[in-house]
């Protein structure tokens, strides 16, 4: 998954994948480093699931 442009709380482009302390980043898992916030993004699924994506 490819990161925000920018954190959804602050507006910053500081962004980088969240690791939690010695263990492979969490599946988007995302932290901004101007406000030190970690958060996550999750996809909940498609618009249209029968339909032809275009
Ligand atoms: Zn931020």
């Amino acid at each position: 998954m490819r990161p925000p442009s920018t954190a959804p709380y602050c507006g910053d482009e500081d962004l980088w994948p969240h690791e939690v302390a010695g263990d492979q980043p969490a599946h988007g898992a995302w932290e901004c480093r101007a406000c030190q916030r970690a958060f996550s993004l999750r996809l909940l699924g498609l618009l249209r699931p029968e339909g032809v994506v275009r």
